[in-house]
């Protein structure tokens, strides 16, 4: 096989269909561009797929996951705590509020918060006084972590749960929709391209508490009411509006809403080609020195990334190595994640390395192979021939 006669094969890549673009050019022709009814049933249809009862639409996973603090009430005297295999709008949300933010650490099979550690550091926030008022819990590379252990654990203290499901929709854990909220405050669902369904940018909250719900909607819209129930000013003319509290303009146009609809019709097609697909890297790669992912028995994954481990006492080749030649091949693989406590920014804050040593671990050996729905079986063969040249 001729090594550099492939086209590139990124890591991720979107799938727009016919009907998806005749669903956006009739917003086009439509009276509404920006915020009109197709958000609304954008929001219906995902609160309907996942069995929740309230849906909050945005612009961006980021903005949903800062509606849903902002819901919650996280504050400058508050902490929020997060995984650090994660990307960073996890624990920047609890910054855009004031709040300070800490990191429990992963654990070593499923790459998810790891429930020992986050029993031992609760008792410790117990005693020194320092828990934290919400846990934003993510679903890595699209697989639920053990939610109702984790309310178990947290509900005592009355810790509020975010569960960013960025990667996840789709999935399902004990035969349950992720979303549904059963074992959380609020889910997070985003919809960049690289995502299981895009709206191009895009991100959803959904709760089954119709307080959080009316808050996340307020503070979308720069904090303002146009409802004649809320207004505080009595004898308010029917054409008034009033702000309440200092709210953002985080709104999803119906354009993006229109693509979500109609990509949401697949979300299962994908999640079980998605699924395939992995299954097929396990098969060919089991016998490498890489670490294969581990999905619990009780858990559907939405393999929003496929991530293998190198095996540093048995490869013949560094992470670093093996990653810049599948690169030089034209394979786009990738590293899902350098450690969120160990970017710049957060060292500035006083994180050091040494700080979560499984996800500092983790992240010197991963790598992220290419996978997507639309990913053709001679792709992923040149993928695997790779890795089995190179390994
Ligand atoms: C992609 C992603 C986000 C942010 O999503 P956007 O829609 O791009 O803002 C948040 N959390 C995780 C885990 C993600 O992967």
């Amino acid at each position: 096989m001729n090594k550099r006669k492939h086209q590139p094969i990124p890591y991720g890549r979107q799938d727009i269909t016919e009907d998806d673009i005749k669903s956006v050019i009739d917003v086009l022709k439509s009276d509404f561009i920006t915020q009109g009814p197709i958000v609304g049933s954008f929001e219906d249809s995902v609160a309907e797929y996942v069995d929740a009862k309230y849906a909050v639409a945005s612009n961006s996973a980021t903005s949903s996951l800062h509606l849903a603090c902002l819901a919650l009430n996280l504050g400058p005297e508050d902490i929020l705590w997060t995984v650090p295999n994660t990307f960073v709008a996890s624990a920047n949300c609890a910054l855009y509020c004031g709040a300070k933010v800490d990191f429990i650490d992963i654990d070593k099979s499923t790459y998810n918060i790891d429930i020992e550690q986050l029993k031992r550091r609760l008792k410790i926030a117990e005693k020194k006084k320092i828990l934290p008022k919400i846990l934003v819990t993510v679903a890595f590379a699209g697989q639920p972590c053990d939610q109702e252990i984790i309310r178990e654990l947290t509900e005592k203290y009355e810790i509020k749960i975010i569960e960013d499901a960025a990667h996840a929709i789709g999935a399902s854990r004990n035969g349950q929709k992720i979303g549904n909220c059963l074992w959380s405050d609020i889910t997070i669902f985003s919809f960049h391209p690289v995502k299981i369904i895009t709206t191009a940018e895009g991100g959803i909250g959904l709760t089954n508490d119709k307080k959080l719900r009316d808050k996340m909607e307020l503070y979308r819209s720069h904090g303002i009411t146009r409802d004649k129930n809320r207004m505080l000013q009595t004898n308010s003319p029917i054409w008034s509006y009033e702000q309440h509290v200092l709210g953002f303009n985080y709104r999803m146009p119906d354009l993006n809403a229109a693509l979500g609809l109609s990509q949401l019709k697949r979300v299962d097609d994908y999640v079980q080609k998605r699924n395939f697909l992995a299954q097929q890297y396990n098969n060919q790669l089991s016998d490498l020195p890489l670490q294969l992912p581990f999905v619990r028995r009780e858990n559907l994954s939405a393999f929003h990334l496929y991530v293998v481990l190198v095996d540093q006492n048995e490869a013949n080749k560094s992470r670093e190595e093996l990653f810049n030649l599948l690169r030089d091949r034209g394979i786009g693989v990738n590293i899902h994640y350098m450690p969120v406590h160990l970017h710049p920014f957060y060292k500035d804050l006083g994180f050091k390395e040494g700080y979560c040593l499984n996800a500092e671990d983790y992240s010197q050996r991963v790598i992220t192979l290419p996978l997507f729905p639309t990913m053709t079986s001679d792709e992923q063969k040149f993928v695997i021939e790779a890795l089995r040249e190179l390994l």
